[in-house]
């Protein structure tokens, strides 16, 4: 059993800013020393709700909510005590001490050398997609797919050589060990004993947590392989309920616009991002967890899903809707017109649904239509970021 370190729970609780935590829930004018605003734990027309910016406590006049930010954030973000100080030591770049006995402090220790063995690798492919000769094809096929240096560099992008050994051998020169390697995924028990590399021949995408860092990969093959995509196994760091690839980079422009598009595909990721989108993360698979859900929840409430028009996305779609209101939040769903639009300006509001007229993915979609020249260009790419017709 861990516990954060009261030294660290007060420095985080220094380190927020109340205003900015509850100001993502509901919106405060000053009053006085105090702020106030509508409540965001009842439904009111006049304003009841009050924060004390300076010793970070808030009340509702209303219903008689209150506390301190800590309780704010546990109540607003439904977390335990220790989920809300990391999620806000996560926010507030605040490094969280932990109190711990023997048995987990070694446990702590094997955890800390798979996260390093993870970072050693993921940098590895990136070093293999740019440099290396035999990762031409990658190269050539990222081009293909209109997806630039800068934002695969920016994502972490990487190659894993078509060969049986070559990450392993590599890290063992580093001074990891086989079971590290089989720990965290990167090797597959081989017949003799030794392991041998799961990722060959694939592009890299590295799946991290909130704070950028490695947890696994998810791997598309460049050739025929199956299965088109591999990702890593459930290792101790690993869990694919919860992954979600880009989540780090998202952070901040979700917090700031208040939402966050979910698409299916780490390229649509990338995608986005080149069209300015950057509050956007990608599902791993189709089914969207709760635990996914919860992690998103915590950065704005305003989900948009953009799944594929096809069966399997739309089956997706509907799974989703349903998870999402056993946890009480609303999730969208981004439909664009059939109809190839205009490109005049007047005209791009009605090619969204008022569910999901944001600024920044209308942005993209302009950028999306005037790439595209015919009406089945506009069709496919309009199909990768949006479901049309199914009625949320
Ligand atoms: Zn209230």
């Amino acid at each position: 059993m861990t516990r954060i370190e009261k030294a660290s729970v007060e420095e985080v609780v220094q380190a927020a800013d109340m205003l900015e935590v509850v100001g993502l829930r509901t919106q405060l004018r000053k009053a006085g020393a105090n702020y106030t605003g509508l409540c965001p734990f009842h439904q009111e027309k006049t304003p009841s709700f009050s924060v004390d910016p300076v010793e970070k406590l808030y009340y509702c006049f209303g219903c008689g909510e209150g506390g301190d930010l800590l309780a704010f954030v546990q109540k607003v973000e439904n977390l335990t005590f220790a989920e809300a100080v990391e999620s806000l030591a996560d926010r507030y770049g605040v490094t969280l001490r932990y109190e711990e006995s023997g048995a987990t402090d070694a446990d702590r220790r094997r955890r800390e050398r798979l996260r390093r063995l993870l970072e050693q690798a993921c940098a590895y492919y990136e070093r293999v997609l740019w440099e290396a000769h035999l990762a031409e094809a990658a190269r050539a096929y990222l081009a293909q797919r209109g997806l630039s240096e800068e934002a695969a560099k920016e994502y972490r992008l990487g190659y894993s050589f078509a060969a049986w050994s070559k990450l392993r051998d590599a890290a063992l020169v580093k001074g990891f060990s086989e079971k590290e390697l089989l720990d965290a995924g990167l090797t597959v028990p081989g017949r003799r004993g030794s392991g041998y590399d799961r990722f060959r021949g694939r592009l890299m995408f590295p799946l991290t947590d909130e704070r950028g860092r490695v947890l696994g990969f998810g791997a598309r093959t460049l050739g025929d392989d199956k299965p088109k995509y591999l990702n890593s196994p459930e290792t101790p760091l690993y869990h694919k309920s919860e992954a979600l690839f880009g989540l780090d980079k998202a952070k901040q422009a979700a917090s700031r616009e208040d939402a966050l598009f979910v698409v299916e595909g780490y390229t649509d990721v990338l995608a986005l991002v080149q069209a300015g989108v950057r509050n956007v993360v990608a599902s791993m698979g189709t089914a969207l967890t709760e635990e996914q859900l919860k992690r998103m929840v915590r950065l704005t409430r305003n989900l948009y899903l953009c799944f594929d028009a096809d069966a399997a996305g739309q089956g997706a779609m509907t799974r989703a809707l349903s998870v999402g209101r056993s946890l009480g939040i609303t999730l969208r769903v981004v439909r664009v017109s059939n109809r190839m639009p205009s490109l005049s300006s007047s005209s791009r509001k009605v090619w969204l649904s008022a569910d999901c007229d944001t600024p920044s993915f209308a942005a993209a979609l302009v950028k999306l239509r005037s790439r595209a020249t015919t009406r089945k260009d506009w069709r496919s790419a309009r199909s990768r970021f949006c479901i049309h017709d199914l009625c949320s």
